[in-house]
């Protein structure tokens, strides 16, 4: 498997030499592809974004890492990398001073800023070309990879155009029609649509028809790694990915590629395009943690997006033609690890307590589900908490009589208790205002100001692909 182990971290350390709708569709199909070459001077665009990543969990997971690992974060070591462009990026959308993904990734993805819940449509409904229908135009291939149903709002902000991001079998279809050349992720039920009537309008036999290997696992997924140059379709689960930890931990998720696999299966497979590609590598899920608060499953989801950044050093190194950039859509729940204990000596060490956490609240909630028992085994295996007869009775009331709150509940029963093992605060359980980081090397990088609003990188990116004249 792919870096995701502390020697993995070592060896980077040492290779790197570092010290320390249908209707509405055809944006693209309607218009003619134009046969102009690129012009510009990247071949390729690696776009990889951790979804909802605050600048409070990069603060915790640094300090987590060197703790626990001894060695800075690969994002960390990002700041001391030559050729590194940086930008401080306000992350606004049309509707709101809070984005959510798919007004954030519409931003970047067709260079005009759409009310939240949008995809690269505008206010009046008129369709905004995306930055993948660009480079198919330009005979570049294209490539989503995410931990999310890959229908989601982040990656379908990249190629698609709907009114509304739920509109999750109409993302699928776009995908389809415009050919897509690597889609790897969740949201399975997306591409085999149930109908009210019982009948299924699957759209896999129409994908192989189109010439796509199909693969729904990871060991199938490895199996075609031979950059054999056929476009691909990996659906690895019904809804999104399991979490980071939670596929870490419980065997019966081991043949579920991680995100760092599904990276490099998308770079194999796009390295043998003749003329470049863009793709959008996403940490979906980190976003979906900070919604729930759950401090651990953060963690994990953070951890396994920094594993990629090596996986896209280690290319650009190689290609040097290729323009990367790494980065956030916007904050999520406000997470912070704060002072704790006299002069915050017991930080570091409450920290470390988040070790004690196995599984997500989500698998606890899954757990839970099955049986409709509150279970203390189950809640002493995810969150290594010996339950009170008070916290059981939170719970299974939620479990018997509001199942839909059962994720509430845990927060009710565990919440305080939680946040004094391990110092971990939380603003809310909404998107955050802040600016974020943004990161850019290679070609078009050095023309990023040093504060960007995200729809500007859409100029940045189609600019330095030459594929928007
Ligand atoms: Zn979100």
């Amino acid at each position: 498997m792919v870096n995701s182990t502390p020697s993995s971290r070592r060896q980077f350390l040492k290779l790197s030499g570092l010290a320390g709708a249908a209707s509405m569709l055809p944006a693209c199909s309607t218009i003619a592809p134009s046969n102009a070459k690129p012009t510009g001077q990247a071949k390729s665009v690696i776009f990889l974004v951790a979804d909802g990543l605050c600048n409070g969990t990069v603060g915790l997971a640094h300090h987590w890492n060197l703790r626990n690992e001894q060695t800075p974060l690969h994002w960390i070591q990002l700041f001391e990398r030559e050729r590194l462009h940086r930008a401080y990026q306000d992350t606004a959308s049309a509707s709101s001073p809070v984005t959510d993904s798919a007004a954030a990734a519409s931003a970047w993805g067709c260079g005009q800023r759409v009310n939240n819940g949008a995809i690269n449509m505008d206010a009046a409904g008129n369709t905004l070309k995306p930055i993948l229908s660009y480079a198919k135009e330009a005979g570049k291939a294209t490539g989503l990879v995410s931990t999310c149903r890959i229908t989601h709002a982040t990656p379908a902000g990249f190629a698609t155009n709907v009114p509304n991001r739920g509109m999750e079998d109409a993302i699928a279809r776009q995908y389809l029609e415009r050919e897509v050349d690597v889609l790897l992720g969740g949201g399975a039920r997306h591409f085999s649509q149930k109908q009210e009537d019982g009948s299924v309008i699957d759209y896999i036999p129409r994908f192989k028809g189109k010439g796509y290997e199909v693969v729904t696992n990871a060991t199938e997924l490895n199996s075609v790694n031979a950059g054999r140059g056929s476009p691909l379709l990996g659906l690895f689960a019904h809804g999104h990915l399991p979490y980071a930890i939670d596929r870490k931990h419980d065997s019966a998720h081991q043949d579920v590629p991680g995100l760092g696999d599904m990276f490099r299966a998308a770079l194999t497979r796009l390295d043998t395009a003749k003329d470049g590609f863009v793709l959008q590598v996403e940490g979906g899920r980190v976003d979906h943690a900070g919604h729930a608060n759950d401090s651990a499953a953060i963690l994990h989801e953070f951890l396994e997006f920094d594993d990629c950044i090596p996986i896209a050093l280690e290319y650009i190194d190689a290609h040097p033609d290729t323009m990367l950039v790494i980065t956030t859509d916007h904050g999520t729940g406000g997470c912070q690890l704060n002072g704790a204990g006299a002069a915050y000596a017991d930080s570091g060490p409450a920290l470390d307590r988040i070790n004690q956490f196995k599984y997500s609240f989500e698998w606890l909630h899954s757990r839970l589900m099955a049986t409709g028992q509150f279970d203390p085994v189950a809640v002493k295996m995810a969150l290594g908490i010996d339950a009170t007869p008070e916290q059981a009775a939170i719970v299974q009331a939620a479990i018997d009589a509001k199942p839909q709150y059962l994720s509430g509940s845990f927060h009710e029963a565990f919440g305080k208790q939680i946040k004094d093992l391990t110092a971990v605060g939380w603003s809310s359980g909404n998107h955050t205002s802040e600016c974020v980081e943004l990161f850019a090397f290679g070609p078009g990088s050095e023309a990023v100001p040093s504060f960007v609003k995200n729809y500007e990188m859409f100029e940045m990116m189609t600019r330095a692909l030459g594929i928007r004249t």
